[in-house]
């Protein structure tokens, strides 16, 4: 047995990871695309997306959760000739192949033919299995060894699952092996998740580490501190820019601002206020997604099903406007900017790097009336990391190839993180009734990854852990 590593390892994005059973039989963990300056120890990037690793031994693709930076190389290794079932919870099934139809449109082709071609393919190669229940994966040329895994919740978005291997060995005698790859495990009080729970044991873990060296600030008066910033922001008709992951961070904002308008439709005073915002959501992916999560309701939390069943409709409500064609895009950035009015646009990516956003950042950054509120991650490099920096020294940015000034204020709250921060990550394994023996740090910033392996050396003496 042998792990490999072909991204997220010098930084958060390109997750990819390889177990190796024997030489003829390894699965896949994600296959993700990089994002920014970070790469892969073989040398890929965000612009070259090319599978550089062999993949004829690799039997199946296992998918932890569907975000860009998990999956989007999926369309290079089918290019590959990677041809095996991709194995994935049962709303990750639902949600994956839009991911890829827009990640292929995006990087690929826009061919309709192919893409539908492609679609097809993506459709028979992906299995959706249920939490919770052991999955066998088939080998080849393997008499006496043996894998299954199963997926549990990881409370990061929708469908998100961290995954247990268990690879069993008859020769030369019985033996078991249990790796655990975390994927990106969430943290408590998401949004309409529920919480992940740790299992009873692993031998080995493969661990995120983003928020390795922090802890988020409390998650309990994040809502005020989103309702303050907004009601701030929106004083001066100016409007305020989220970059959002079009899935889980999307619904996820959509669904406090349901809550913070539903709180204030009762108070005098800030009623009419909040009920003259508009809350755009513009992006179709994000749109269709936030269909996808109003279907999936039996995956939702209790306080989300609460709401739902008091006829509240947490993903859907009078003032949200979405927008899908990129003319009505285009068209509402040039409203917006001769109409100043109070409004909150949600567009992609989440870290500035690319997707519509950066048409609106490109249009307001420079306006002082504007906010660019960040709720997520900004890795090393991608323009959210560079607003997020130097915003506060009215520095610049480069946007669509031009210069900015950001004299735009910015804020961030990092209480909405759908990441673990260092206590959670910390009790993911302090929660397991037996410790693993070896711990592998991955998908975090340098520092973020040093921190937390002195944590969890603290925590279990005798452990072994490496930073691959
Ligand atoms: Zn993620
Ligand atoms: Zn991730």
């Amino acid at each position: 047995m042998k792990i490999s590593h072909h991204g997220a390892i010098r930084g958060v994005t390109g997750s990819c990871h390889e177990l190796h059973i024997n030489p003829n039989n390894s699965v896949l963990v994600d296959c993700g695309l990089f994002q920014g300056a970070e790469t892969s120890p073989d040398g890929a990037n965000s612009n070259e997306l090319q599978i550089n690793f062999p993949i004829k031994q690799v039997q199946a693709l296992l998918v932890t959760h569907c975000h860009i930076d998990h999956v989007g190389r999926i369309p290079y290794l089918l290019a590959a000739g990677f041809n095996g079932s991709i194995i994935c919870s049962k709303p990750t099934a639902m949600l994956l192949p839009k991911v890829l139809e827009d990640a292929i449109k995006i990087g690929f082709t826009r061919d309709k033919r192919l893409i539908n071609k492609f679609i097809k393919k993506i459709g028979e190669l992906i299995i959706g299995v249920e939490y919770g229940k052991w999955q066998n994966i088939k080998l080849l040329n393997s008499p006496t060894d043996h894998l299954k895994v199963k997926f549990q919740p990881a409370g990061h978005i929708l469908g998100s699952a961290y995954i247990q291997c268990r690879i069993e060995t008859d020769k030369p005698h019985k033996s078991k092996t249990d790796v655990l790859f975390s994927g990106d495990l969430g943290a408590p009080y998401t949004p309409l998740l529920k919480s992940p729970k740790s299992p009873y044991s692993t031998d080995i873990l493969v661990i995120e580490s983003t928020y390795g060296d922090r802890m988020h600030e409390d998650r309990r008066n994040r809502q005020q501190r989103l309702a303050k910033i907004i009601e701030h922001a929106v004083s001066d008709n100016g409007v305020v820019l989220i970059p959002a992951f079009s899935i889980g961070r999307t619904q996820e904002i959509l669904y406090e601002l349901e809550h913070i308008i539903h709180k204030n439709s009762l108070s005098k005073s800030k009623s009419a206020m909040w009920e003259n915002i508009e809350i755009i959501v513009d992006s179709p992916l994000a749109n269709d997604f936030t269909e996808l999560y109003r279907k999936l309701k039996r995956y939702w939390d209790k306080e989300a099903i609460r709401r739902h069943a008091s006829n509240r409709h947490p993903l859907s409500f009078e003032q949200l406007t979405t927008i899908d064609d990129h003319k009505t895009h285009l068209g509402t950035i040039k409203y917006l900017q001769k109409h100043p009015r109070p409004a909150i646009v949600l567009a992609a990516s989440g870290m500035c790097a690319g997707g519509r956003i950066m048409n609106y950042l490109e249009a307001f950054i420079e306006d002082k009336r504007t906010d660019v509120l960040f709720v997520g991650y900004q890795a090393q490099g991608t323009p959210g990391h560079i607003i997020q920096k130097y915003g506060a020294k009215h520095g610049y940015v480069e946007l669509n190839g031009k210069k900015r000034a950001i004299n735009a204020g910015v804020h961030t709250i990092s209480g909405y993180s759908a990441h673990a921060d260092q206590k959670d990550l910390v009790n993911f394994v302090k929660r397991m009734r037996k410790k693993p023996k070896e711990i592998r740090i991955v998908h975090g910033d340098e520092k973020a990854k040093k921190v937390l392996k002195r944590k969890f050396e603290e925590l279990v003496p005798g452990v072994f852990v490496d930073i691959p």
